[in-house]
């Protein structure tokens, strides 16, 4: 007996990580190790028990560190389970979740499973984010969640912190920032010193990327104690391991090794830009770990795995969109001069 999914699953995409084995991965975003946990001992964990369900040493950490208190932090398992988690808490089924085009594919995935009514709003020509079309968008649609991802992926584009400050004043929905990779941008841009005045701000952050923590699936939220609250309800109890509790207090510690990092990669960044667009190559401003660009080569994402070096494509089979992130220097080179090769 076949017994079919829930309507909403039925029809859904699911979102396949590219699993090709390339000797150079450009495609996911992920940092370089640089953050290994040193003397960690297992025998010092108590693996026997149950974890801590508050999460209580971590929230307090992180709070140090931002300035702001535990009670307005939630964790999770990677931010992705968060996001998850505010749509399971305030969207219920058929109200409507928002978002703009293009944008991270799991806001689509994870509003159509709880049964929410996902809309977009396309991107300018240049990728950026018209916020006045979303404020229309908003009120036409009575969106009950707005999904905004700044620094966006794949394009790179920064909302202006002023820019996303007058929406908050409006529009009357749940406002969600992922700032997975405001560490790579501009300081002064994270809007998260603004949950004590917008009440309906939450603003997600990740150890996958500016830490290099991809593995350890960690997340982490700041929002009004009352949103955090809500969300304690719905979340599953000890919902986070011991030993990646354990490595997200070491991580908040040595913050003076994610900044070293950051800049470095922002300065590659810079870099391969410049190359790119030497290549007469269309690039896009990043503020990410990532650079958006348009070529007439379609195929180039095959080609370049026929050199071993695995990036993005977007958009099916002939795009001529692609996202590759940025790499050591010499993972750098190697891209570039593949490149180099098949345009020539
Ligand atoms: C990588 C990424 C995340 C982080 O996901 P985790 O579950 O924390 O690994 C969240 N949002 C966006 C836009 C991302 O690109």
């Amino acid at each position: 007996m076949m017994i079919a999914p829930k309507p909403s699953v039925s029809t859904l995409k699911p979102y396949v990580p590219d699993e090709h084995q390339c000797a150079i991965k450009l495609d996911a975003n992920e940092a370089k190790p640089f953050l290994f946990p040193q003397g960690l001992q297992f025998a010092d964990m108590p693996l026997h028990r149950y974890p801590d369900p508050g999460t209580d040493a971590l929230k307090k950490s992180i709070a140090a560190q931002y300035g702001v208190n535990p009670g307005n932090i939630m964790t999770g398992n990677g931010s992705s389970a968060l996001i998850e988690l505010v749509i399971k808490t305030f969207v219920a089924p058929g109200e409507v979740v928002i978002s703009f085009k293009p944008s991270f594919a799991m806001f689509g995935i994870y509003s159509r499973i709880h049964g929410a009514d996902f809309s977009e709003v396309d991107s300018e020509a240049d990728f950026s984010f018209d916020l006045d079309k979303m404020i229309t968008a908003v009120r036409s649609k009575r969106a009950k969640l707005v999904i905004l991802c700044s620094p966006n992926n794949p394009t790179g584009y920064l909302i202006p912190k002023a820019e996303l400050v007058r929406f908050l004043q409006s529009v009357d929905a749940l406002v969600l920032v992922d700032e997975a990779y405001m560490e790579f941008a501009d300081q002064g841009e994270t809007l998260i010193h603004e949950i004590g005045t917008y009440t309906n701000l939450i603003v997600t952050r990740t150890f996958s990327k500016a830490f290099g923590l991809a593995g350890i699936r960690l997340g982490y939220l700041f929002a009004n104690p009352s949103l955090v609250d809500m969300l304690g309800r719905v979340q599953e109890p000890y919902h986070l391991n011991t030993i990646t509790q354990v490595i997200g207090c070491m991580a908040m510690s040595r913050m003076a090794e994610v900044k070293t990092y950051t800049a470095s990669v922002r300065r590659l960044r810079q870099e391969v830009m410049v190359r790119l667009r030497d290549l007469g190559i269309k690039t896009y401003p990043s503020s990410g770990n990532f650079i958006w660009f348009e070529t007439e080569q379609k195929d180039l994402y095959q080609k370049l795995i026929a050199k071993d070096i695995l990036i993005r494509a977007f958009g099916g089979q002939d795009t001529c969109y692609f996202r590759v992130t940025i790499g050591d220097e010499q993972e750098n080179n190697a891209f570039i001069n593949a490149l180099k090769e098949i345009l020539s």
